[in-house]
């Protein structure tokens, strides 16, 4: 439902949970975060409920904050809102955490393929046969914006989607077809949301990802394609945002 991505400075903890409660309005039975640290670890963390479970959960037990991560509100369509059903899911042995917007339509078949694979699944969510499937394209290339290409080319129906790896700190890599994905440019950090409300605390500066489009951002770099990995132009523009909103 709520969408969030950055790369910059070693508060992600922060930046994703304002992100969250900016994002709040549009509903949600779930939140969850995965954040690489400075460590080199991935940790996520998510609970059914509001907002305010995770972050209690957070004060409970603190994660190491890190310059990588992303954060994800959850309108629950397949499988009930629980704990276990919360994203962020992962992929490849725990190594990769990923977020997902709308509905894959063939994750029937596509989760009978990965379990005839020998693929485990802990959730009841559409959304795991992406988490799992862009692991073993993980494996096979090492570069999580190639196997995204592989990935979403399997993939039927609508759906935005981010993850990062924790072989690759420093990256985010999103994904959109019939949902929405926006980048917010920063000074030394950049930005994904699904939509500007994600980070408009910390820049008015935005570009639009057109539909069928991958988006990689670094602290200091964006770069979109198509799905078949070819350059894309893309066009700023400035936020107008009611501050007193
Ligand atoms: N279909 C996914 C799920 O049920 C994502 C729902 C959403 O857009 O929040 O987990």
């Amino acid at each position: 439902c709520g969408i969030v991505g950055y790369v910059g400075d070693s508060k992600s903890v922060e930046v994703l949970m304002g992100g969250l409660r900016r994002l709040e309005y549009r509903g949600y039975d779930s939140a969850g975060i995965a954040v690489i640290d400075d460590n080199g670890e991935l940790t996520t963390v998510k609970r059914a409920g509001k907002l305010a479970v995770l972050s209690d959960e957070l004060a409970a037990h603190p994660i190491a904050n890190g310059r990588t991560g992303i954060g994800h509100t959850r309108w629950a369509t397949h499988g009930g809102p629980t704990d276990v059903n919360a994203h962020p899911h992962l992929g490849d042995n725990g190594k990769l955490a990923l977020i997902h917007n709308g509905i894959i339509e063939n994750f029937a078949p596509l989760r009978a393929e990965l379990l005839a694979e020998g693929f485990t699944f802990l959730s009841e969510t559409d959304t795991e046969v992406a988490s799992v499937l862009l692991g073993r394209e993980y494996q096979r290339v090492g570069d999580l914006a190639e196997a995204f290409r592989a990935v979403v080319a399997r993939l039927d129906g609508a759906f935005t989607l981010l993850a990062v790896h924790k072989d690759q700190p420093g990256i985010v890599v999103g994904a959109r077809r019939n949902s929405p994905l926006v980048i917010g440019l920063g000074d030394g950090e950049n930005f994904l949301g699904s939509d500007v409300a994600a980070f408009v605390e910390y820049t008015r500066r935005a570009v639009a990802i057109g539909q069928d489009q991958i988006v990689t951002i670094t602290p200091t770099s964006v770069t979109v394609t198509d799905f078949d990995g070819v350059g894309v132009e893309t066009e700023e523009f400035d936020i107008a945002w009611d501050a007193s909103a």
